[in-house]
């Protein structure tokens, strides 16, 4: 790694303590089983493309055992229990995931490349406050719906992607079992491990068997568990194209159905914000985590008369951003996730040029081994380029000029997405005109990318429905009797 403003000296993470089994199988009814078709692939570290473990692969069989025993539990077992009690299982999940959460933290920086900072402070963290949060909820369920009749739904089926992996999981996992589900789980095929590590967590909290199974595999293992017919919800994180064909597929079935998708989200930087607070959270929005981020501040919006400054205080501020070993402390953008995405990026950072936009990156060198991107700036970019309307994920912003609010409403709300935005601004009134006007899910107001598990996260249009945290998280995973 090297940065041409600072020359620290490496502070890496050691990856000696954790323990990641040569081989992992399917955690079904409380047993790791191989599986049926005998079947393994390869999860590999993005830093440095060095093999990390072989990953049972499930097929429609290892579904159809999984959905079976998670039945079996919710109807012999969980569904039995009283709220006290679901919530007991829940504080245990949490307190242990909160002593392993160092080696939480490693596991995801090795598994997905994250930044070992951000796996530490945020992902792992987050998602123990999860478990806590809806921990609390169980027994609470009836002050929760006052005056309503519910019951849970059954078995949930819940399909990860692979940007937050423990952290998308406590999101779905919590609140189902929080509620009396049970739950047959599938993380992204680069980003298992935290998932199985979650599954040696549930047996040591002693977990009945069956209530919650992590089936791993590919996109295929995900279509078995939407297409299985014993499954009463699909809880979906991920891709807009695949939340599509989910949706499609549970048409005229009884499942209920949760998407959280992808997003392009605008912020938007106003005249009078205090512009190096502003700054800081830009790159903040848009390089945490490589943009890998579904509510990444990916369009950014300036007022025409600070445009010029906040582009050259943003070229001067990614001169000094780290880019490299995701395990060093110092390092503040990590590796991508896979080649795969590397290579959509790659495919953008080529449309953007040839649609006439100015690129920028600053002269930090990357490590030759493992999959990384410089951060990128494109100006002079048009509302219509293909830049500023489809999601790259990764860290890439296209910067846009505006003078009038009318305007910025206007471009920011083109998009067919509308999963979250950012308004900076001094005026408290601009904020609240601004966000009543913005189709976006979540609007920050001199600040991004903050999550707590009781503020619900979710989508307008092509970036999903259902809500996810908070009280709202909760009822995505119950029946409504009235
Ligand atoms: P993806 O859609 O490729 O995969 C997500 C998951 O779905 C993986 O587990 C994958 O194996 C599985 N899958 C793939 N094809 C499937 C199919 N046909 N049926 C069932 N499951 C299938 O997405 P990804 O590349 O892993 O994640 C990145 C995407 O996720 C981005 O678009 C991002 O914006 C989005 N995302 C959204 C949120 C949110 O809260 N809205 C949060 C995180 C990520």
């Amino acid at each position: 790694m090297s940065n041409p403003t600072w020359n620290l000296e490496p502070s890496l993470e050691s990856a000696a303590q954790v323990q990641i089994k040569p081989q992992y199988e399917l955690f079904i009814d409380g047993k790791w089983q191989a599986p049926a078709s005998g079947t393994y692939f390869a999860t590999v570290n993005p830093a440095d493309e060095s093999h990390l473990a072989k990953i049972a692969w499930a097929n429609a069989t290892d579904i159809d055992l999984a959905v079976s025993a998670a039945r079996s539990a919710y109807e012999n077992v969980w569904s039995k229990l009283s709220g006290a009690a679901r919530g007991k299982y829940l504080f245990r999940i949490a307190r242990l995931m909160q002593e392993k959460a160092k080696e939480l933290a490693i596991m995801e920086t090795l598994d997905g490349g994250k930044p070992i900072r951000e796996s530490r402070d945020i992902d792992i963290p987050l998602a123990c406050n999860h478990f806590f949060y809806y921990a609390g909820w169980a027994d609470k369920l009836q002050e929760a719906f006052a005056g309503q009749q519910f019951e849970a739904l059954g078995v949930a089926g819940q399909i990860t992607p692979w940007n937050f992996p423990l952290l998308m999981l406590a999101w779905k996992v919590a609140p189902a079992l929080a509620c009396g589900n049970t739950v047959v789980l599938k993380p992204a095929e680069t980003t298992s491990l935290t998932a199985l590590k979650f599954a040696e967590i549930c047996q040591e909290a002693g977990l009945p068997a069956g209530v919650v199974n992590i089936v791993t595999g590919y996109g295929d293992t995900g279509a078995a568990l939407v297409a299985h017919s014993d499954v009463d919800k699909i809880a979906f994180t991920g891709s807009t194209a695949v939340g599509k064909q989910i949706q499609k597929a549970c048409i005229g079935t009884p499942k209920k159905v949760t998407l959280e998708l992808g997003g392009k989200s605008a912020n938007i930087l106003l005249e009078d914000a205090p512009i190096d607070q502003a700054v800081e959270g830009i790159i903040n929005s848009i390089f945490f985590n490589q943009g890998h981020v579904c509510c990444a501040g990916s369009r950014l919006f300036v007022q025409e008369s600070i445009a010029e400054q906040v582009v050259a205080k943003l070229k001067f501020r990614l001169q000094s951003i780290y880019v490299g070993n995701p395990l060093d402390k110092n390092t503040d953008i990590g590796a991508i996730n896979s080649k795969k995405q590397l290579e959509t990026i790659e495919k953008y950072l080529a449309i953007g040029l040839a649609e006439g936009a100015e690129m920028y990156q600053p002269d930090c060198t990357l490590p030759s081994q493992g999959f990384y991107c410089k951060p990128t700036l494109f100006t002079d970019v048009a509302q219509s380029a293909r830049i500023a309307q489809e999601e790259i994920f990764g860290p890439v912003l296209t910067i846009q000029t505006f003078r009038t609010m009318e305007e910025v409403v206007q471009k920011a709300n083109n998009s067919p997405y509308g999963l979250a935005a950012g308004v900076w601004t001094a005026n408290g009134a601009r904020i609240f005109g601004l966000s009543s006007q913005l189709h976006a899910g979540v609007v920050w107001a001199n600040t991004y990318n903050k999550f707590d598990p009781a503020s619900p996260f979710g989508g307008y249009k092509e970036s999903g429905f259902g809500r996810e945290g908070g009280r709202h998280g909760l009822s995505a995973y119950l029946k409504f009797k009235n």
